[in-house]
């Protein structure tokens, strides 16, 4: 192929193979690459006929033809002598590396050619390797159909039977029946070895993955014999140790055939030669498509397996033509061509762009049909893929080739981190070709080291944007790495610990899916380093700085688009020749805006700074930085920045609060107009640093001033004071039909606001954007012309969802509102060339004035090439489109919005949202404008969906959910992102936490930096997958904000702005109490664990109870349900809800109780509620041994589905109670946790007399709800004991079930135990059952001893370190005794640290605590008995709750709540002698509020009532003037009220917002600031009295 063919035809001249017009185009490209030509080509250079193929060409040619074809005139060579000297002529000699690569070719070409030879002749067993189809084989037939044509075919039929011997547990029965074929040459022939590898190694995983796990991924609560009655493999070695010879021997002999030392499977053999193609034929742009490939041999059968198999494949396929396209790469390197490796570099990059599609092949999104990867599913896939044995590689995404060449093809020479040191080990067992391959670029003619030498700006420009589209943070890497971010985050928080390649173990100091992030960061920081440096940020914290601008342009001019005088939206054409830059329609430019000059001016002038725009300023970390970028952009050292660049580049508007706040510092706090910008109640403020220093300099004391911003010195202030500019994102325009575009077009409308009116007032003065105005100034003004010199930097970017289909037939709909007709003009210039899709533009604009390229769309019209239709808002001047005219007709029309046109073409439109499937046309759907264009589009759609297809308006949202979800519904929302009002009501955690969307028609709440948005409406339409954002429903999830670089996406926030529905509560002021603070943090961790465990475990229980294939297969029943409720409950049962009942919970109770002791130091009695006995004896108790013999039987069923068929209704009636049950837990606990989160906010505002007695009351208050979570534990047990999956009555053959149940508790022997007591947990088994059944309080050092004994128990929290192979084995293995999720194990973990550390640094006073003389006045009983029932507290009235008014007061608080768990303990069939006696001694027990572990918990009363109680009981001091010691409650609140910090209102009439604290309002309440901000800032913490204890050390 040479080096100007096709990529799809591989023909050089002749019809375009994509072109659907007849002539068959040859000009216009029917593709990327077809029929290009350029200047200066290999033909030009040795001087090449037309027609004549140029490889053969060189081939054959003389070396000295052609290396010598250019030698210099004398007159050059004596110029060369003179000047360098005679010995410099020894250059005039070509190289003998030059001289040998012309003699043998180049090596990549030269590698793929003898593949290419040698491989048809061998079955390829070296790997397979082609100029046309790279490392993917176009036939994957030819090796699957050799094999059934061999005696192997017992392999590929057992292959094939899988998916239903999986479902009917009798995979290895059906392996062990297999005779002995052996994978001798005599036997199976070479074409057929890699299905013979595949087909094996296949088997032998899924083999060994029932043996280990008997489908029950690790966990086991029941041993079960796994011998089967065959010859074992064992002396073949570890990998099929175990195996039966059936498979371990064929496998033994096909891996050595095949050149693996030791047998194993790659993920490329078990996905890429996994596949069936559909239709070879179809090409475009690759064969191995995810809709053009079946997977041949799926195990497990389920939809998730396949899609993701097939995703990866198509990634790995995406990449055909690279192969072609870096070998040509590096003959032009040889040749010396740099234009023909211009094109070469041009196309791989737009090769490399595919990849981040084809790997959204793999959804997290459960609308997107065959698409969906269930996080679950993947949690399988990791188990069954782990090695064989310690030595042979696990499989991992690095297998891959793409991945290994391309950092070959790069120059990458870091390979330190965790998966650079995977990538060197995993190439090393790479199929011999790919090495070569791989060698043949990383040593020879290194294109990177080529380029660099050129000089030639263009080639580094499109080499730069290989390195952005290969490993940059918008390219394929940066894609994965957030894709695998959202996989793992829900995959973890339900079972995963880490990737396939093992990044991001649950031994971590962090959350699993952050160190996966993490070790994605590291290795491509290692890819960037040879281009970017040493990078000093991670790559999402370069998203939206600087950092995306990597190249240098200027304005070429600016053009009317409309009729409108003004020039509100201009066309902006930009100067990118000789950049390299090349791009897609739909791509945006990203540019660095300058200030105008008149804004440069206001600042400078204030400043001082107007004689000394050119001195150079000390830059702090970020200028710096960005001087550093300047330089490497232009190829020049790191350049000096002055003044002028400062002020020019730098944030100078809006206001942020940030500069403000540096200001007010700077000028000392004495500058009123600087006070009152800060007393504003919407951020940023809409004003310039310009206008504010205009106007502060007249109220600021010279003096001041001249501090502030010393003129003599480094100015280093400054650089300080004013940070870098942010970029500005714009659709591209354009698209020019050439290989290298010259120009960009934008369309860009300049944004106005009305400055603030502290600045302006009384006028109202007219301000537009920075960059808006930067690029579309006002007509005639004196910013019309970018000064020279000064580099306009710009960065092309992909966005992740808005792109042209691959397929052109596929018809597309683009609506646009105003100036978002701006990316459509790319869509359609691209589109009229090459598609026979239908193109129709719905256009909503305010006038005819503003209807932006209107002649160029009636020329487009006219040519049949577009449907338009318009509408305007303000003019009733309307146009009409005639399609049988092809025109557009003037008409009288209503004023009117876009939905209206929407409405108006409801046939069509609904063709194009329906997917095929539905009847539809699955058409393409683009939206771009501001936010209300969006809702306008999105409610025109919905309406005219109902008035065609559904019945009722909620079916309309299912359809549109599924056109989001199979990513032809895309959104373009550029909105700046708006100012957020900081004056209404905010949201406590708790209520946020109750918003977690996993029951019907509730909805999804997150928390972003401070902000709470209802994100129900917006989860179809995330492109990431509904699940990544359920997933965090409830809790703060800012970190994941951050590490997915949302929060510096403007795109993002101003979509969000869309769903703010209020500030999050922020922690409340403990005025230097420390350890409620301290006990706040814990708290909210607990309350965020709560939500977050109860979320996943409804992920998990949605998917498989959900789902009736899982059960069923036709009519048979299916293991796969099984398997998943299996997989599921014992993890919960055994491990007794780790993350909520294991170490964090102990952490709180020893916080809690240290606390306690500490503060009530003159206690009588440190009695504490045994809260971790409570938990011991719950999961020992005889319901839970009951419950877990149960789930035994079902675990049975998993490996024998002839017993199953007999209780189907049993069994699956019992899953969907236990996970009723297991929910109701769950939401119970996080309902307590709530509880507790409110005293928080409730604490601080009781009229107590010490920090003390404060934090005394909180903690008894927490203690007690602490000890309500412990019981609940303890009441689902009892639960759930009664369920048995033995329901006779519900089968359809009652007296099988019956006959089956008793024959096999003959067979087992259980039928003559029936009447032994078993199972109970003794106490010697049980340590806390033996110390403290009987009692129900505590002393401290008992609980100190619980918690000790828990550390001691725990893992070891930093394991030996295992080699790499080691850990993937380890997750391979079933450990059933630490079968927690990654997330609970790093919970877990992390509360273990701490609480060591914690006992270690209070050793001291814990002893000195524990040992307290039993004296005193107050002790903890007496502090319960205020709040018991019927006591005089319990009638309290209760204070208005903080939380919101989405859960009803019977709801969440008071009795009412409890009632449904009272009734359901009361109808329970108490069984347990142990149980009973317990119930028995705590009903007898005296002074107590909470009893033993069966008594229904206690009403609570709100935390604020109960703090009140107990405080009222404490010592109180008295306040002068003060009527009454002890406030009423009545009188309390409205204290509260009177201090402002904590006010109770209705919201909005919604259950939205509910009861909620006014923020603004609390922030001017201190009293010693006066209500002034600056009494505010400058408070002095007050200094309680001090109280005696013992400071801990937290
Ligand atoms: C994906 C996308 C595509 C866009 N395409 C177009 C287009 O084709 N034509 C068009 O006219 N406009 C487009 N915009 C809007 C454009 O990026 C600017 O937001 C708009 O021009 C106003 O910017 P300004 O500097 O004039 O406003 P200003 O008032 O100076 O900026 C408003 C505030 O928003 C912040 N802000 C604005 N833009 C960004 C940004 N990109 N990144 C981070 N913060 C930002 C500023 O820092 C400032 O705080 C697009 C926006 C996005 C997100």
């Amino acid at each position: 192929m040479s080096e100007r063919s096709c990529p799809i035809s591989v023909s050089v001249v002749g019809r375009c193979p994509m072109s659907n017009n007849k002539e068959g185009r040859l000009g216009p490209r029917g593709c990327n690459f077809a029929s290009f030509e350029q200047q200066g080509d290999i033909r030009a250079a040795f001087n090449i006929p037309v027609g004549v193929d140029p490889n053969q060409y060189l081939r054959q040619r003389a070396i000295n033809e052609l290396l010598y074809s250019d030698v210099p005139s004398m007159p050059t060579i004596k110029e060369l002598q003179n000047s360098k000297g005679v010995k410099s002529l020894d250059s005039l000699n070509a190289t003998e590396q030059d001289l040998l690569a012309v003699a043998l070719g180049a090596p990549a070409r030269q590698v793929l050619l003898h593949a290419e030879e040698v491989g048809p002749r061998t079955g390829w067993r070296d790997g397979y390797l082609s100029t046309e189809y790279g490392f993917c084989p176009p036939d994957a037939d030819e090796a699957a159909g050799a094999l059934a044509r061999s005696p192997g075919r017992v392999w590929s039929d057992l292959c094939e039977r899988m998916p239903g011997c999986v479902a009917r547990g009798r995979v290895r029965e059906s392996i062990a029946a297999l005779a002995v074929v052996e994978g001798t040459e005599e036997l199976i022939p070479d074409k057929a070895l890699w299905a013979a590898l595949v087909a094996l190694g296949m088997l032998c995983s899924i083999y060994r993955y029932e043996d280990k796990h008997n489908g029950s991924e690790g966990v086991n609560v029941t041993s079960r014999s796994t011998t089967t009655n065959v010859e074992i493999s064992d002396e073949l070695g570890d990998e099929v140790k175990g195996i039966p010879k059936s498979i371990g021997l064929p496998y033994y002999q096909i891996c050595k055939r095949m050149g693996r030392s030791i047998p194993h499977l790659t993920f490329f053999d078990q996905s890429s030669y996994n596949l069936k193609i559909r239709d070879p034929t179809s090409v475009h742009p690759y064969v191995g498509r995810f809709d053009n490939t079946d997977l041949r041999w799926p195990m497990f059968g389920d939809q998730s397996e396949i899609a993701f198999l097939k995703g990866c494949a198509d990634t790995s396929a995406s990449f055909q033509h690279g192969v072609d396209a870096i070998a040509s790469a590096q003959e032009h390197v040889m040749t010396r061509n740099n234009e023909a490796l211009l094109r070469e570099l041009i196309r791989l990059k737009e090769i490399l762009e595919r990849m981040p599609n084809a790997f959204h092949s793999i959804s997290m999104n459960p609308n997107s049909g065959e698409n969906y990867v269930s996080p679950a599913e993947w949690v399988r896939w990791a188990k069954f893929s782990a090695p064989l044995s310690k030595r042979c590689p696990a499989t991992s995404g690095l297998q891959f080739p793409p991945y290994l060449v391309m950092d070959a093809f790069l120059g990458r020479s870091k390979y330190e981190s965790f998966l650079g040191a995977e990538g060197v080990h995993l190439r090393a067992w790479l199929p011999s070709n790919w090495r070569a391959f791989i060698a043949s670029i990383e040593y020879h003619y290194r294109i990177p080291d080529y380029v660099a030498q050129s000089g030639d700006q263009r080639l580094m420009g499109a080499l730069d944007s290989i390195v952005e589209a290969y490993t940059g943070e918008r390219g394929f890497m940066g894609t994965h790495r957030y894709k695998v971010f959202g996989l793992l985050e829900v995959a973890g928080k339900t079972g995963r610990s880490e990737t396939n390649g093992n990044s991001g173990s649950s031994d971590s100091n962090s959350r699993p899916w952050e160190e996966t992030h993490k070790a994605f960061s590291d290795a491509m920081k290692e890819r960037l380093e040879p281009y970017r440096g040493n990078l000093h940020v991670e790559p999402h914290q370069m998203r939206g700085t600087f950092a995306e601008c990597r190249y240098k342009s200027r304005v070429l001019s600016r053009t009317f688009v409309d009729t409108d005088p003004s020039r509100s939206i201009a066309r902006v054409m930009l100067d990118i020749q000789e950049t390299g830059i090349t791009f897609q329609p739909g791509d945006r430019l990203a540019i660095m805006p300058h200030n105008s000059l008149m804004e440069c001016a206001k600042v400078a002038a204030a400043l001082g700074l107007d004689t000394m725009l050119d001195q150079s300023v000390t830059l702090d970390k970020q200028w710096s930085r960005f001087a550093e970028h300047l330089g490497s952009v232009s190829n020049i050292s790191t350049p000096q920045l002055t003044v002028k660049d400062i002020l020019r580049r730098g944030h100078l508007a809006p206001l942020t609060k940030n500069l403000v706040m540096k200001l007010h510092t700077m000028l000392r706090t004495s500058s009123n107009t600087v006070l009152q910008i800060l007393a504003t109640t919407e951020w940023p403020v809409r004003a310039s640093l310009g206008d504010l220093l205009q106007a502060v300099v007249t109220d600021t004391s010279s003096q001041i001033w001249d501090q502030a911003f010393d003129l003599s010195g480094d100015l280093a202030w400054l650089s300080e004071l004013v940070p870098i500019e942010v970029p500005r994102t714009y659709s591209i325009s354009n698209y020019p039909n050439e290989l290298l575009p010259s120009t960009i077009d934008l369309t860009v409308s300049r944004s106005e606001y009305n400055l603030c009116p502290i600045l302006s007032d009384p006028t109202t003065i007219l301000r537009h954007g920075v960059g808006s105005s930067f690029l579309n100034p006002p007509v005639s003004s004196e910013d019309e012309f970018i000064a020279d010199g000064e580099d306009l930097l710009i960065g092309v970017s992909r966005p992740l969802a808005f792109q042209l289909p691959i397929d052109d037939a596929a018809p597309c709909a683009f609506f646009a509102g105003g100036s978002g007709i701006a990316p459509f003009r790319s869509f359609w210039q691209a589109r009229a060339s090459c598609s026979v899709g239908k193109n129709i533009l719905f256009l909503g604009v305010q006038s005819r004035e503003k209807f932006c390229y209107e002649n160029e769309l009636r020329e487009y019209i006219e040519a049949g090439l577009m449907e338009v239709y318009t509408t305007f808002s303000r003019d009733s001047r309307g146009l009409v489109f005639d399609r049988s005219r092809r025109e557009l007709v003037e008409k009288e029309i209503t004023p009117r919005y876009i939905d209206a046109v929407v409405v108006e073409q409801g046939a069509i439109v609904c063709d194009l949202v329906m997917s095929k499937k539905q009847g539809g046309l699955g058409g393409y759907l683009y939206v771009c404008g501001s936010l209300s264009v969006f809702d306008s589009v999105m409610s025109g759609i919905r309406k005219a969906i109902y008035n065609h297809r559904t019945a009722r308006m909620e079916s309309t949202d299912q359809i549109l959910d599924i056109a989001f979800a199979e990513r032809r519904f895309m959104l373009d929302v550029f909105m700046s992102p708006k100012p957020l009002p900081c004056n209404i009501p905010t949201i406590p955690l708790s209520q946020l936490a109750m918003h977690t969307g996993h029951t019907p028609n509730s909805r999804i709440y997150i928390a972003v930096h401070g902000s709470v948005y209802d994100v129900t409406d917006f989860c179809p339409m995330h492109p990431g997958g509904t699940n990544i954002i359920k997933s965090n429903a409830g809790v703060d999830c800012s970190k994941s904000f951050d590490l997915l670089a949302h929060t510096n996406n403007p795109e993002v926030s101003s979509l969000l702005n869309k769903y703010f529905i209020g500030h999050l509560t922020s922690k409340p002021n403990y005025h230097h109490c420390e350890e409620i603070s301290m006990l706040y943090d814990l708290w909210s961790d607990y309350l965020r664990t709560s939500v977050e465990t109860l979320v996943a475990h409804q992920f998990e229980v949605h998917e498989f109870m959900g789902s009736s294939k899982l059960w069923f297969q036709g009519s048979l029943f299916n293991m796969g349900g099984i398997r998943r409720f299996y997989h599921h409950q014992p993890r919960l049962l055994q491990n007794g809800f780790s993350a909520l009942f294991g170490a964090k919970l102990q952490e709180l109770f020893l916080k809690l109780s240290f606390t306690l002791a500490n503060a009530v130091t003159n206690s009588s009695s440190s009695q504490l509620p045994d809260i971790l006995g409570i938990i011991a004896r719950a999961k020992g108790s005889q319901d839970a041994m009951t419950t877990t013999n149960e789930i035994s039987q079902i675990g049975q069923f998993t490996c024998d589905s002839e017993a199953a068929r007999f209780h189907e209704q049993g069994i699956l009636e019992y899953a969907r109670a236990s996970v009723q049950l297991n929910m109701e837990l769950l939401e119970g606990i996080r309902e307590e946790a709530c509880r507790g989160m409110d005293a928080f906010n409730t604490v601080m505002n009781l009229d107590a007399p010490s920090g003390t007695q404060r934090l005394t009351a909180l903690s008894t208050f927490l203690l007690q709800v602490a000890e309500r979570m412990a019981m609940r534990l303890e009441g689902f047990y009892s639960k759930l004991a009664p369920l048995s999956v033995y329901r006779p009555e519900m089968e359809q053959n009652p007296a099988r079930t019956r006959w089956s149940l008793l024959r096999r508790k003959i067979q087992d022997g259980s039928f003559f135990i029936l009447t032994q007591d078993i199972g109970v947990l003794t106490p010697q088994k049980n340590p806390y059952a033996s110390q403290y059944l009987r009692g129900n309080e505590v002393e401290l050092d008992h609980v100190i001893t619980q918690i000790q004994q828990s550390i001691k128990r725990a893992p070891t929290l930093h394991p030996k370190a295992l080699d790499l192979t080691a850990q993937h084995v380890a997750r391979g293995q079933a450990t059933p005794s630490n079968q927690v999720s990654a997330y609970e194990s790093s919970e877990n973990n992390h509360a273990l640290k701490r609480m060591s550390s914690f006992m270690t640094s209070n050793m001291k006073a814990i002893r000195r605590l524990s040992k307290m003389p039993p004296q005193g006045s107050l002790s903890f009983e007496q502090l319960m008995n205020t709040y018991r029932p019927n006591s005089a507290a319990a009638v309290l009235p209760t204070p208005p709750s903080s939380r919101g008014s989405s859960r009803s007061r019977s709801s969440s608080h008071g009795a009412d709540n409890f009632n449904p768990i009272m009734t359901g303990m009361g109808n329970l069939n108490i069984r347990s002698q142990n149980l009973k006696a317990r119930n028995t001694s705590a009903s007898s027990s005296q002074g107590r509020g909470i009893k033993g572990s069966i008594t229904p918990p206690t009403p609570l009363l709100s935390s604020s009532a109960a703090l009140l109680a107990m405080l009222n009981k404490l010592n109180k001091r008295q306040k002068p003037g003060a009527s009454s010691p002890l406030p009423s409650p009545a009188n309390t609140v409205s204290s509260a009220v009177m201090r402002g910090s904590m006010v109770s209102s209705r919201s909005r009439g919604s259950s939205v917002v509910g009861n909620v604290h006014l923020r603004a309002r609390s922030m001017t309440s201190n009293a010693n600031g006066g209500g002034s901000l600056r009494g505010f800032m400058l408070q002095q913490p007050r200094k309680g009295r001090e109280e005696v204890g013992i400071a801990p050390t937290f």
